[in-house]
């Protein structure tokens, strides 16, 4: 048995690199952690992406037929553009993010969704998920390697890959300073990792995979100050030049994002900058307010969005 474990292991890690995109999703993900009843249809061409833009038309949603998650919503993400996501629970912020990675297929008369121009219903669920990389909000690793954990976002990635991610991803320090470096384990049977650090990795991983799209569902969790500024530069970094879309929390964290939706009962009741929202002094307005009253540390971003 012991013989066949390293042959077993190999095919297995090939297995799963082969089928990264999937076992992505089904494993890594607890915010898409759903049954996928979704099917292609015969002969579906793949999703072929030039720009990355992403648009929502007149998209009604709901998962049991009774209650509605979503009623209508309209709005597009250009290209290498972030779009951000606000409400309170239930708003029906998940749902966008699912139905665009297609667990779910709208029905007739339930709207589109559309990537450069191409309805994802029409399109290979493999090539769609290869364009979109998800940074969950609890990122799980495997009791690996940290280079395993990195390189798992590319077939066949070099060290030296895995180490530039780190870099962009403000993790590489840290790694070194760990007791095997790059080879440290991590997990049941390694050393354990902060929320902050395994979000990291995530983000390195998917600087790897390359996506033209992203997924982002903020961690709910407060931070410590340093641990947030090197996860905002991380995300930055990943977020350079790729279509994102995001779910937030902390508003603060947002205040650069291109266009905010602020969702209500499955419905956009305002959108636009951060600046233009508070401005507004409607729904945004008065959560910014709760979330500055609550805390010391966004007062700080409000006075100097204020200054802009
Ligand atoms: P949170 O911030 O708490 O994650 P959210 O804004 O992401 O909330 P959704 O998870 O999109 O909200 O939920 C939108 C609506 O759909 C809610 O009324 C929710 O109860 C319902 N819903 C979500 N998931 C399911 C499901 N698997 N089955 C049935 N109803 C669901």
């Amino acid at each position: 048995l012991a013989q066949l474990y390293g042959p077993l292991n190999s095919l297995g890690y090939i297995y799963r690199s082969i089928n990264q995109s999937l076992v992505d999703t089904e494993k890594l993900l607890k915010l898409l952690a759903e049954p996928s009843d979704v099917t292609d249809k015969p002969n579906a061409p793949d999703l072929i992406v030039t720009d990355g833009e992403i648009e929502f038309q007149d998209v009604h949603f709901s998962y049991d037929g009774r209650g509605t998650a979503l009623r209508g919503i309209s709005f597009k993400v250009p290209k290498g553009s972030s779009v951000a996501l606000v409400g309170e629970s239930g708003a029906g912020k998940s749902t966008i993010l699912r139905l665009l990675y297609r667990f779910y297929d709208l029905g007739e008369g339930e709207g589109r969704i559309l990537i450069d121009g191409q309805d994802i219903r029409d399109v290979t669920q493999s090539s769609l998920r290869k364009a979109i990389g998800v940074v969950p909000q609890d990122s799980v690793l495997f009791n690996a390697s940290i280079a395993y954990n990195i390189g798992y976002g590319k077939f066949g990635a070099s060290p030296d890959e895995v180490e530039a991610a780190a870099m962009s991803a403000q993790m590489h320090d840290r790694i070194m300073s760990f007791p095997d470096g790059y080879e440290t384990k991590v997990g049941e049977r390694g050393i354990r990792l902060s929320g902050g650090e395994k979000q990291r990795i995530a983000i390195a991983r998917t600087l790897l995979k390359n996506p033209p799209i992203l997924l982002l569902d903020e961690a709910t969790s407060a931070l410590d100050t340093s641990t947030e500024k090197d996860i905002q530069k991380a995300l930055q970094n990943l977020v350079q030049g790729r279509s994102s879309l995001s779910i937030a929390h902390r508003l603060s964290t947002i205040a650069s994002a291109d266009l905010i939706l602020v969702l209500q009962n499955g419905q956009v009741v305002e959108q636009g900058t951060h600046k233009e929202l508070v401005a507004q002094d409607g729904v945004f307005a008065s959560m910014w307010a709760d979330q500055v009253s609550a805390s010391e540390e966004p007062a700080a971003s409000v006075r100097s969005s204020v200054k802009k």
